[in-house]
């Protein structure tokens, strides 16, 4: 099994040593082709608009998007979650995957300033995981096929539909690989 961490923008290298960590062969994936030598990819955080003109650039956009609603795996943290999710709250509005069944509203809990980490009991998983929130998107609806894996004040921030998984924080930083795991589980 190998895992891919889109590699345009963001941060890639976080991911892919945790990935490398638990024993897990990943590619960082810049091109279309690349998206079949792989079983599932992460998307991950860093900023969205960018992350999603280089997918086009790269033409993995379209590619991507027929694969993931053929129940090809993905797993997208912090900005991932913008670029998978159905419908982005802001002005001025921008174009998505929409493969997960949430609208976001991104940079929700506030500026760079007001990046925050919290504790996060995450469902089967028996220990607290370290939540790192940076200029995080906060999920504003859900559909009713999502299902929800962890909550911060009374707002879900960790979700699932299928095997598409969304994280408003960054799991890649928080020094444990729980998280992942839980993508190689839903990937099977
Ligand atoms: N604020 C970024 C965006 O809107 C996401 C931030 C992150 O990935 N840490 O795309």
């Amino acid at each position: 099994m190998k895992i891919g961490v889109l590699g345009v923008q963001g941060d890639i290298r976080e991911h892919v040593e945790t990935l490398r960590s638990m024993g897990v062969d990943v590619e960082i994936v810049k091109k279309s082709e690349q998206l079949d030598e792989i079983d599932g990819l992460i998307i991950p955080g860093g900023e969205s608009t960018t992350i999603s003109k280089l997918m086009k650039f790269a033409g993995l956009w379209d590619v991507l998007k027929d694969m993931v609603s053929k129940g090809f795996p993905v797993f997208g943290t912090c900005a991932g979650m913008i670029v998978l999710s159905k419908r982005v709250t802001n002005n001025p509005s921008q174009e998505t995957l929409g493969v997960i069944d949430i609208d976001v509203e991104r940079n929700a809990y506030g500026r760079q300033v007001n990046s925050f980490e919290v504790d996060l009991e995450i469902k089967g998983v028996d220990v607290p995981i370290r939540g790192v929130f940076i200029r995080a998107p906060r999920i504003v609806r859900m559909g009713s096929e999502v299902e929800v894996l962890a909550v911060h004040n009374g707002t879900p921030v960790f979700v699932r539909q299928g095997k598409i998984m969304v994280a408003s924080f960054h799991p890649e930083l928080s020094g444990s690989s729980h998280v992942h795991r839980i993508f190689l589980e839903t990937m099977r």
